[in-house]
């Protein structure tokens, strides 16, 4: 039996600037670089990617993996759409050439939109159904950020998207795909199918799967075993018309996935008023957290995700920690190139009168004046330890850790969302010796420290990755913002 397999990711963040471009797909900082063919074994070993926990199921089988394409960009605004046409053309072209194969197993993300299309794995799914015919099956594992689409469904035979939010099941959600793509191989029959979108959108910082309401929905939808619920949590800061939650129900008949999915939307509705988002200003998030005695206090940065198209370099809570001379608070990280590069070329105890973060456009906020100190600088390639990134080898380009007042800031050329504590490591500190480690991250941060957090604050600074979405204009959006 020869299984081929296939990985595209791209969370698009339609209100940001900027196009996403094809070398945007070639080395996404902290995620593998991209790979075709015999080379995505290698690239992808160790690592946390779904595609990554579908080819450990593949190995001491008799099962040939036929890898196509692995590829991913991090989250940012709209893929210009040749870029996405080259991908999808090399992944079909690619499988065409392998044909015939037992069965597909597609990694997508789920919410990439390209400058003509609002729903690109939409249109990878129906291209690729179409090229290998209805009898083949099709399998695919989806990020919980999914704008699940009609077309995606109707294309797919079953898909699995993550289960938690930080994402720390990738690669298991991997291997739960191609164990199903590998039963409906050997001739399980194809399950029936129920689509249905809820009637709202969801701020990223109301969708921890750890948190109230999400984890009591969740439960409730893994307690019914006569059928496979996928809940996706949607990805808000897209403005295309399938933003937001849904859910797909797999069935032995469609009476039974109908029926589970009218009473899994009933819940879904009933609990949209719990669905809430706490959030204060940089200013009384900082004063808070210099109350509080225990270490070390979180303090995410939530509006600022470069996980969700942030431009990483705004500069509201920095400013915010100087003015309150947190002593020994340290921020994680601001992407700014040439700050992280004149540190390194000053070396350590250099002070520099240099501006840190603020660059990347007038929403990032004014950049904050120097001097600053060098305490320490790296070459910023390590490997993750961290739930999400572990075992990944990290390029970040030169990095540094430079002081102000007591206040210590990361600066690294590379965005990357705060989740990962081998870059605080690689510089010479310990997070969990932190009085205040603030994150640029609005859940994933979770993952790596809220085990150690004395208490976790969530701030809204002024960046891209807004939660409070009735702010933003949306005109094709079918769905109205959460009461949160
Ligand atoms: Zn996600």
């Amino acid at each position: 039996m020869r299984i081929a397999l296939a990985g595209l990711q791209h969370e698009t963040n339609t209100f940001a600037p900027g196009l996403t471009e094809a070398e945007d797909f070639l080395a996404p900082g902290g995620w593998p670089k991209q790979s075709r063919g015999d080379e995505i074994e290698a690239a992808l070993a160790g690592t946390s990617v779904p595609m990554a926990g579908a080819l450990r199921v593949l190995k001491h089988t008799d099962i040939t993996a036929v890898p196509l394409l692995w590829t991913m960009a991090l989250p940012s605004g709209r893929v210009r759409h040749a870029a996405f046409e080259a991908l999808a053309d090399e992944i079909a072209g690619r499988l065409q050439d392998q044909l015939p194969v037992d069965g597909l197993f597609l990694e997508l993300h789920g919410a990439m939109a390209t400058t003509e299309d609002d729903d690109a794995e939409g249109a990878l799914l129906g291209r690729l159904r179409t090229l290998v015919g209805p009898d083949l099956p099709i399998v695919v594992a989806l990020d919980l950020h999914t704008n699940l689409s009609a077309r995606m469904v109707a294309a797919a035979d079953q898909m699995f998207a993550y289960l938690t939010y930080p994402h720390i099941d990738m690669a298991d959600t991997g291997a739960r795909a191609m164990k199903r793509l590998l039963e409906l191989a050997k001739g399980a029959p194809r399950p029936a199918k129920a689509f249905r979108q809820m009637a709202y959108l969801l701020p990223l910082v109301a969708q921890g799967t750890g948190s109230s309401p999400v984890e009591g929905l969740y439960r409730a939808a893994e307690a019914r075993t006569d059928v496979d619920t996928m809940i996706t949590l949607g990805f808000p800061l897209a403005d295309v018309p399938d933003a937001g939650p849904a859910l797909a129900i797999y069935a032995e008949s469609q009476d039974a996935a109908d029926a589970a999915a009218n009473e899994t939307l009933q819940q879904w509705t009933q609990a949209e008023p719990q669905f809430h988002a706490h959030l204060c200003t940089a200013a009384q998030g900082v004063e808070q957290a210099m109350q509080i005695d225990k270490h070390p206090v979180v303090i995410a940065d939530v509006q600022d995700n470069p996980g969700g198209g942030g431009s990483n370099d705004t500069t509201g809570l920095l400013h915010a920690l100087i003015e309150a001379k947190a002593e020994g608070a340290l921020l994680v990280h601001i992407a700014d190139g040439e700050a992280a590069k004149a540190a390194v070329d000053a070396g350590v105890d250099a002070v520099l009168d240099i501006s840190v973060g603020g660059r990347t456009d007038p929403e990032s906020g004014a950049p904050v004046p120097g001097p600053w100190r060098v305490v320490a600088v790296g070459d910023g390639q390590f490997t993750g330890v961290g739930p999400m990134y572990a075992g990944a080898s990290i390029e970040m380009g030169p990095v540094a850790l430079l002081e102000q007042a007591g206040v210590r800031v990361i600066v690294a050329g590379r965005r990357m969302q705060a989740s990962e504590p081998a870059l605080i490591h690689h510089l010479g500190l310990d997070p969990a010796e932190l009085p205040i480690l603030c994150v640029k991250s609005s859940v994933h941060f979770r993952g790596a420290y809220e085990k150690m957090a004395s208490e976790i604050i969530l701030v809204a600074a002024p960046g891209r990755v807004t939660m409070d979405l009735a702010s933003l204009n949306y005109s094709s959006s079918r769905r109205r913002p959460a009461s949160a």
